[in-house]
């Protein structure tokens, strides 16, 4: 993208921030070789394989992803010479390289994502030098939990449990995927629908299958304890609102469908950090706009979305105040996902805070600010964390 002048002295003038990536995903071990379809795989929410193969190719977001990591690879914009060239690469060097220019202070890392190829929090540290931060995935946490419990009473109370003794360790959030496992839509808990529910899920883990928690009445119920628990560990949750894999009904995940928890008196003062939001991210910044717990991020919409990541960052910028908008890579996996990610993040909110100075709706050093504050001030009040260091 051609950068205006106030573009480009925007992106220059946050070169010293060190960024607070507040939603990502581990990494996988090193060293693997990389195939083309896993990289593809990589930029694309497809379940199917069908579309990595054939399709991923042929969008706007993975012809600018190859670009940009070719740059980095100093070689041609192809997968065949990206791969050769990282294939080759000493892994470890090659990631420190391409994690290193995400200018990153810290990760907050969804670990609940992870495969048995994944690195562990503390391998994930010391493999790539970057402090990482535990963020517990709520729904992982209660499954893992059911065969402990003989209702939902207890179940919650060992949830709650556990949720005290990750922050004990140094968890920083909690993130909930209710979304893919439930409408967002929250309804009020129906105690007999919950009851029976749990009595299906212990049925399962008694008999050693499978669990999935699924449905309204387990996640909502769920949900709101889960809020309580936040609130009373002053601790922030993460929702995961608007585009996903198919496996979530887009239609049912807008964030709008939390307004029980945020016209709820005793909700006050929880903290939400509603994540990915697109196509809703326009509703995400109405919240930001009226309800003071409420944070938003684009995360995933700017690697995946090509220019309507940009225009996404633009039109949440139109309600949500500065001090609410949120940085994060939402990467998984690979040290290209990353690179992408951070790189056309920073762009995509000089391209709109620029614009904004441009126009005078905001003077120069409001807009430096303004990113300032999106890429690592508002994560670190979020989140409690420490003051941050500069590079
Ligand atoms: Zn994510």
């Amino acid at each position: 993208m051609p950068a205006s002048d106030a573009r480009q002295s925007l992106l220059e003038s946050w070169e010293d921030v060190l960024a607070v990536d507040h939603h990502c995903h581990p990494l996988r071990r090193w060293p693997f070789q990389l195939t083309p379809v896993e990289l593809r795989s990589a930029f694309t929410e497809a379940i199917d394989p069908a579309i990595a193969d054939q399709h991923v190719i042929h969008t706007a977001a993975y012809q600018d992803a190859l670009r940009r990591i070719a740059a980095e690879l100093e070689c041609d914009p192809s997968e065949a010479a990206i791969l050769g060239r990282r294939n080759a690469a000493d892994p470890g060097a090659y990631a420190r390289q391409l994690l290193g220019r995400t200018a990153t202070e810290v990760m907050l890392v969804d670990h609940g994502f992870a495969s048995s190829d994944s690195f562990t929090l503390e391998q994930q540290q010391q493999a790539t030098g970057i402090p990482q931060l535990e963020i517990i995935r709520l729904e992982t946490l209660a499954e893992s939990l059911v065969k402990t419990a003989s209702d939902p009473r207890e179940w919650f109370g060992a949830i709650r449990e556990a949720l005290r003794a990750a922050v004990k360790r140094g968890a920083v959030g909690v993130k909930t995927i209710c979304a893919y496992r439930a409408s967002l839509k929250l309804e009020p808990v129906d105690t007999d629908a919950l009851g029976i529910a749990f009595s299906a899920l212990r049925l399962r883990a008694e008999r050693g299958q499978p669990l999935r928690l699924t449905g309204n009445a387990l996640c909502h119920a769920l949900l709101f304890e889960a809020a309580e628990e936040c609130l009373a560990l002053d601790l922030p949750l993460q929702v995961h609102c608007g585009f996903g894999d198919p496996d979530e009904d887009l239609a049912q995940t807008s964030p709008l469908g939390l307004r029980p928890l945020l016209i709820d008196p005793a909700y006050r003062d929880l903290r939400l950090a509603l994540l990915h939001c697109y196509p809703y991210h326009r509703e995400a910044a109405y919240l930001c706009s009226v309800f003071p717990g409420v944070y938003m991020d684009l995360s995933l919409t700017i690697p995946f979305a090509g220019l309507e990541g940009i225009r996404a960052i633009r039109e949440a910028l139109g309600l949500c105040p500065t001090s609410k908008l949120l940085y994060a890579t939402d990467a998984t996996r690979y040290p290209e996902v990353y690179l992408v990610a951070a790189t056309l993040h920073r762009e995509a909110l000089a391209e709109a805070l620029g614009e904004l100075a441009e126009r005078g709706i905001l003077s120069r050093s409001a807009a430096v600010d303004a990113g300032r504050q999106a890429l690592a001030e508002n994560a670190r009040r979020l989140y409690r964390l420490p003051n941050g260091r500069q590079q």
